[in-house]
């Protein structure tokens, strides 16, 4: 499932975030993300979604997080060895129905 097609609008915010944080190379891998799961944690402002498969365990050396600056809500982006692994987006409504919709 392409980020592109089931959250176009999200897409489009979080690639232009990227820019403006300088990171042509992070925002450059945005039209390629596919979401394969979104987060179970349950929570109700959570919008989290995965777009490479979950690891067993933590995400090792080669992890990096980075925070954006979205209005409204939160994004941080769980980066390893260069690609975006994990979206963690929360208290964002809009992007949460979208997908429990997708995902149920
Ligand atoms: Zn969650």
């Amino acid at each position: 499932m392409l980020l592109t097609e089931s959250l176009p609008s999200f897409a489009a915010e979080l690639e232009q975030l990227l820019k403006k944080e300088g990171d042509a190379e992070l925002a450059a891998q945005i039209s390629g993300l596919k979401i394969v799961d979104r987060c179970r944690c349950g929570d109700d402002f959570c919008a989290s979604f995965y777009t490479e498969r979950k690891p067993q365990g933590s995400y090792g050396a080669g992890h990096r997080c980075m925070e954006l600056e979205p209005d409204p809500g939160m994004v941080i982006l769980d980066v390893v060895e260069g690609r975006i692994v994990h979206v963690e987006v929360l208290y964002r409504h809009d992007i949460r129905e979208r997908l429990l919709e997708s995902l149920p």
